[in-house]
This record gives structure tokens, C-alpha cells and sequence, in this order.
């Protein structure tokens, strides 16, 4: 099942994607609201009309979880991309987190920051919590987990690499967009996806899932030793190869540009960059 959040013009609603049409699931509020008894939903969503529904293309589609709790993201997770960075491969876990604020939708603009002109893409599977809890188990993990979308951890390089600690620059306004929209865990295995990150229709990044260092379900449990996960909190993954900045020359983020990001299966996010007003 695909659930996303929308606005087809009377404020956000939840819906469900079918083919092309995308259908109230009369739910009101946030999604992560919901999460916890998600089960007692799902036998009537999936019985959903989509001729009861809106053409997809008529909406606007919004981030799937407005105001995720937490939103923590794994610093160098494919092995192409350890390289490129000039670090070695961590022993542990490298974590970061994203400011809640600095959720933004799939196809919203993303914002060239005014302090700095270094603003870098990174194409990441996104795992969303649907159950709460601690010390997961990574046997259990899956069942924590309501399920996955693309994601871009937009980046300021010259603010991430300014300090030892990166979150300052991994959390200006608009810098985390997702969607399109949630595929449920049932329908996704996270670790054989193709995964891939365009620039004005010029491939920069592609690689599959399947070569994360630590992979979702590791990533579940070692966070889980040290927080309480909760439905609606967001894991970003880990980038591959081809960020901007280790091209030569460097090549970063510009007004005007757009950055597509896609994940088998998932659909696709797509976001304009412009000058911060
Ligand atoms: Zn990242």
C-alpha cells in the first residue's frame, strides 16, 4: 500500500495511491497519529475505490510525516561513497540528525542557503517507524517499521565540515525532502533496490541498496540501544557515490537547478533549488 499526504486544495489529508488516483483515507490529522493502529485501518484502505479519488497529477503532495519526532541519518554507509570521502570505513555506526524543520515536500523547492555556496545532494532510502520501541532487536526490526520512501539529505558541505559535529549543516530549512509517498514494509525489500540521483537529467548517482555497510535493520537496532523509536520518526540511510563534492572540480547546487531523486519501486522525488528569500 502507498500512503501519502496531500492538498487538494481544503488543507493536508492522507490518502492512498492507486495507479494514477489518489483516494481520501478518511483519516484526520498526521499519519503518525495513526500509526499505532495502523491494523484496524487496513482491511477498509485496501478496499479503497480508486474512482472515488483525484487524478495524482491535480494534487499537491506533501512530506508524508509533517513533523517527524526525531529524524537521524547515517553518515558513510556505501562503500563508494566512504571512498570518495577520503574517510576509512567506521567500526560503528556514524550517526547525525536533521532538524524537524528542516522537513520539506517532494516536489517543494529546496532552498540555496544565503551563509553559503556549497549545497550538495544525496539520494537515501528512508525507513519510517511505525511501532514504538526500545532495544529492537534486528530480527524484529521489520516489524517496526511502517515502511520506506525516497529521500534527499540535502547537505551544506562547507557547514557540515566546519565542526566535528555535522547536524548544523545537514539541517537548513527545506533540506530534508520525502516522499513521494510511503510504500508499506509488506510490499519492500530494503536491501535490493536501485537507487539513483539525476541533476538536470544528468546522472550523478547510482547504485543498489544492497551494498549499505550497515544495513536498515542493524541501523534499527543499534539506535534503538541508545532511544525509544516512535511511530512517524524518520531514518535516513546513507548516500552512495557521486556527491558534488567529490567531483573534480567540485560541483555544487545552484538556483535553478533540479535534483531528482528515485527508488525502485518507490517513485521518485523531484525539487527546485532557489536563492533563500
Ligand atoms: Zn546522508
Amino acid at each position: 500500500m502507498k500512503v501519502a499526504a496531500y492538498d487538494a486544495g481544503a488543507g493536508p489529508r492522507i490518502g492512498i495511491v492507486l495507479g494514477d488516483r489518489i483516494i481520501d483515507a478518511g483519516l484526520d490529522g498526521p499519519l503518525a497519529g495513526h500509526l499505532p493502529d495502523w491494523s484496524q485501518h487496513e482491511a477498509r484502505l485496501a478496499a479503497l475505490d480508486p474512482a472515488t479519488g483525484l487524478p495524482l497529477s491535480g494534487v499537491r503532495l506533501l512530506a508524508p510525516v509533517p513533523r517527524p519526532g526525531k529524524i537521524f541519518a547515517i553518515g558513510l554507509n556505501y562503500a563508494d561513497h566512504i571512498a570518495e570521502s577520503g574517510m576509512g570505513t567506521p567500526e560503528r555506526q556514524v550517526w547525525f540528525t536533521k532538524a524537524q524543520t528542516s522537513v520539506n515536500g517532494p516536489f517543494d523547492p529546496v532552498q540555496a542557503p544565503k551563509v553559503s555556496q556549497t549545497l550538495d545532494y544525496e539520494a537515501e532510502l528512508v525507513a519510517v517507524i511505525g511501532r514504538r520501541g526500545k532495544h529492537i532487536a534486528r530480527e524484529e526490526a521489520a516489524a517496526h517499521i511502517f515502511g520506506y520512501c525516497v529521500g534527499n539529505d540535502v547537505t551544506e558541505r562547507a557547514w557540515q565540515h566546519a565542526t566535528p559535529q555535522w547536524s548544523l549543516g545537514k539541517s537548513f530549512d527545506t533540506h530534508a525532502p520525502f516522499g513521494p509517498w510511503i510504500t508499506t514494509g509488506d510490499e519492500v525489500d530494503p536491501h535490493a533496490l536501485d537507487i539513483r540521483c539525476t541533476v538536470n537529467g544528468e546522472e550523478r548517482q547510482s547504485s543498489n541498496t544492497r551494498h549499505l555497510v550497515f544495513d536498515v535493520f542493524d541501523q534499527v537496532a543499534h539506535l534503538s540501544q541508545a532511544m525509544t523509536l516512535e511511530p512517524g520518526d524518520l531514518i535516513f540511510t546513507g548516500t552512495p557515490g557521486g556527491v558534488g563534492a567529490a567531483m573534480s572540480p567540485r560541483r555544487f547546487l545552484r538556483p535553478g537547478d533540479v535534483v531528482r531523486v528515485e527508488i525502485q519501486g518507490l517513485g521518485a522525488i523531484e525539487n527546485r533549488i532557489v536563492a533563500e528569500g
